[in-house]
């Protein structure tokens, strides 16, 4: 689920591991360690807590005698972050090191079966079952053995393997977790994300299921599970190495925030032609499109908020029910979807592995998949139907901003290339939206540069204990990430409420001084969600309030932020950014870990 990072060459390996382990680390990790075999044995080192305290156990790797190694940072499943559950795992004797991302389901087992052959286990970590098998069935070859202890788990695993008999190489496995390798000059790398490798090299093969790689320094053999060759292409990233840095912003967070005008317009541009939404990537055709009879969106966390604007605007846009799905709810719950059903995925990574897996559910099914993914070649993209990038670039900050809003943008495009198809808008309708949505980009920079206000409203409440975000309709969907933001970055407690539910029930959570954040910007329901302003208020709430600047009467309702007018369907992307900005203000008021929250991962690849 975390990081994973290799090298093997003529240099030495200690430098290039911590680097690449330092770019890994916005995933959020609790751990990290490195192994490297210095030529006769395999050495260890490994340590709980940020990344810095490996940099100095090891004097920025310099101290690690060795050309080849392997690194890991981790995010703890099965066994809680410490010293010695951390990654790598060495087998009993120590001659073989694996580092680990992903679950092994039936580890217990497989530890139980081990540990009563008088194996002794150091850790407790599901990762040390397979060292320890290594070493159970080796025979003088490491890919056999691998073949064979592969053969025993179940559950997800990318692995990287080396060992103190041989030097010269890792052996590096993948099932329904991401690896890459990457292809240097008398050098190779192993990543489990390309940012790792970006300072090295931007040609990669990416490894699928059950395909084992052997790096040596002067090549990479892929092979299957048969032993048979795999025929692979290389891959060329294209990604800037600079977009991965943090350019002078304090936190990749802010960066992106700012970068979002430019995002969206990546995102945009390219797919509006003579003033049409063009969607080359959809492969269906308007005959096929009029016969579902029902749109089902399935993702989690911010990508599921997007999901739910997805189901407003597509309702009152197509005419077609929809369902937003939460994917680990989805996957387990047998659900009614079959081919009159079509299925919208949305991950950033492309590696979420709920979503991925309700994904397949959805297929198996009969059911049609779009998928709305940033990471190129990932394995949404590669297993959906029809995939639609979002061209976000790397995001690094684990809280989503500029790939949630290019998440957005890809709906407005759908609800626009659907609707056209569809003959449910208007010619007239779909010009001024289509006009409106090439104007995104400039509006958002407008708001962006309102952001000392939200930076001194944020000192207003940053010392708050709970935060109640409100709203109705798209406001509403809105609120839920505006209240995820500031939690997951700041710690602070909040929820999302649609504002006419609060009175049957939240509303007694309100007293002197609890601060309500209230989205106002859905013109339909002006009215409506200023009544509930007032309820709120009555009870002693200080209220922010996000409104159209159409709407000044506003003014004077709480502390309240103004926003460009756009049309309904555009609001989001506008009334998001001061909701991302206040969490940010907020939780750096705070003091907190705003690129890397506690507990949380950036590409949650496991269940
Ligand atoms: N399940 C393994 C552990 O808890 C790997 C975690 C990870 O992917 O970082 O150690």
């Amino acid at each position: 689920m975390c990081g994973i990072v290799g090298y093997i060459g003529y240099e030495q390996a200690g430098p290039f591991l911590l680097e690449g382990l330092q770019t890994l680390e916005y995933r959020g990790y609790d751990s990290a360690g490195v192994c490297l075999n210095d030529g006769s044995e395999l050495i260890v080192k490994k340590a709980k807590g940020k990344l810095k305290v490996l940099r100095e156990l090891t004097n920025e790797g310099n101290d690690l005698k060795g050309t080849v190694g392997i690194g890991h940072t981790r995010w703890a499943t099965h066994g809680e972050p410490s010293d010695v559950n951390a990654h790598p795992h060495l087998s009993e004797s120590g001659r073989f090191a694996v580092v680990h991302n992903g679950i092994i389901e039936n580890y217990q087992q497989l530890k139980d079966s081990l540990t009563a052959k008088g194996i002794e286990f150091r850790s407790k970590t599901d990762t040390e079952v397979i060292a320890q098998l290594i070493e159970y069935y080796y025979k003088g070859d490491l890919v056999d053995t691998i073949i064979k202890v592969l053969g025993r788990l179940d559950g997800s695993y990318a692995l990287g393997v080396i060992s103190q008999e041989n030097p010269d190489e890792i052996i590096a496995v993948r099932k329904e977790s991401p690896l890459i390798i990457g292809l240097g000059e008398n050098e190779n790398y192993l990543a489990s994300d390309v940012t790792a490798i970006l300072a090295r090299t931007r040609t990669i093969y990416r490894l699928e299921n059950d395909e084992i790689a052997i790096l040596s320094r002067d090549g990479v053999k892929i092979i299957n599970t048969d032993k048979d060759p795999v025929e692979k292409q290389t891959e060329t990233v294209d990604w800037d190495v600079n977009a991965a840095k943090k350019g002078g912003y304090e936190h990749f967070m802010f960066k992106e925030i700012m970068e979002q005008p430019k995002a969206i317009s990546d995102t945009i541009a390219p797919r509006i032609r003579d003033g049409r939404v063009v969607l080359d990537e959809i492969g269906l055709s308007a005959e096929e499109l009029k016969k579902f009879n029902k749109i089902n969106i399935l993702a989690c966390g911010s990508a599921y908020h997007v999901g739910v604007v997805a189901k407003y605007i597509f309702e009152k846009m197509l005419r077609i029910p929809v369902e937003a799905d939460l994917a680990s709810e989805f996957r387990y719950r047998d659900p009614i979807i079959n081919d009159k059903t079509l299925t919208i995925v949305i991950s950033q990574s492309g590696e979420t592995a709920d979503t991925k897996e309700a994904m397949k559910e959805a297929q198996r099914r009969g059911s049609h998949v779009i998928s709305v993914v940033n990471v190129v070649g990932s394995a949404i993209a590669a297993e959906s139907d029809d995939v639609i990038y979002t061209w976000a670039g790397p995001e690094i900050a684990v809280a989503t901003t500029k790939a949630y809003s290019t998440q957005l943008a890809v709906i407005y495009l759908m609800a626009l290339y659907f609707g056209d198809m569809l003959g449910t808008i208007v010619p007239d309708e779909y010009k001024a939206l289509v006009n409106e949505l090439e104007q995104l980009p400039e509006k958002i920079e407008a708001v962006l540069e309102n952001k000392e206000r939200i930076q001194y409203l944020a000192s207003k409440f940053f010392n708050s204990r709970d935060v109640f975000f409100i709203g109705r309709n798209i406001d509403y969907a809105l609120s839920l990430e505006g209240s995820l933001k500031l939690k997951e970055i700041s710690y602070i407690h909040s929820e999302a409420y649609a504002a006419g539910e609060l009175k049957h029930g939240t509303i007694s959570l309100i007293e002197e001084g609890t601060p309500v954040i209230a989205l106002a910007t859905h013109e339909e329901l002006i009215g409506k969600i200023v009544s509930n302003i007032e309820e709120v208020k009555t009870r002693g709430a200080n209220v922010m309030c996000i409104a159209c600047d159409t709407h000044k009467e506003l003014e004077g309702i709480g502390e309240t932020v103004f926003i460009p007018k756009v049309c309904d369907m555009l609001l989001p992307s506008l009334a998001v950014i001061p909701l991302q900005l206040f969490a940010y203000y907020v939780a750096s008021l705070k003091g907190c870990d705003i690129d890397q929250p506690r507990n949380l991962a950036k590409s949650v690849t496991v269940e």
